[in-house]
């Protein structure tokens, strides 16, 4: 069976991908000149930034296997973001862990 597939952003793209995969026919259409619609990119010189900000949980097992499955695993880097802020001349910075616990009773701060 042929399959036509309206929009190249997540779901699209993996929709596309699993009927391929069970050796589908898939043409996908998408509007714009690149594909991943809300989770898609844009280039600042040689930096890709998001069009909008998203993030990745450990606990987001299913697109962890997703990156796994498509042999990316080895760009997916776990950091530890900080979150800064300013009171006055000083810059405080919040780590996550400080964050998780009851916010701000642990922040470190710098000169
Ligand atoms: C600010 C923000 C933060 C987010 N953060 C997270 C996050 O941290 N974690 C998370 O899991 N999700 C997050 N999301 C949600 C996530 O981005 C979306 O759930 C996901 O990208 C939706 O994918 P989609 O394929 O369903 O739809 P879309 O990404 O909207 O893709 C639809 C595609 O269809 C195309 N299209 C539409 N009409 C046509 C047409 N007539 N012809 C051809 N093409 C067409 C569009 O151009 C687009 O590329 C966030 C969203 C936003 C806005």
């Amino acid at each position: 069976m042929d399959y036509a597939i309206l929009g190249g952003g997540a779901l699209g793209l993996m929709a596309a991908y699993r009927l391929s995969q069970a050796g589908q026919s898939v043409m996908l259409f998408e509007q714009e000149p690149l594909a991943g619609g809300l989770a898609a990119g844009f280039r600042i010189d040689d930096i890709w930034l998001e069009k909008f900000y998203h993030h990745l949980f450990r606990s987001d097992t299913t697109a962890i296997r997703i990156i796994e499955e498509l042999g990316l695993a080895d760009r997916l880097a776990w950091i530890r973001p900080r979150t800064v802020s300013r009171k006055k001349t000083r810059r405080i910075l919040i780590e996550t862990a400080q964050l998780r616990k009851a916010l701000g009773s642990r922040v470190a701060t710098t000169p």
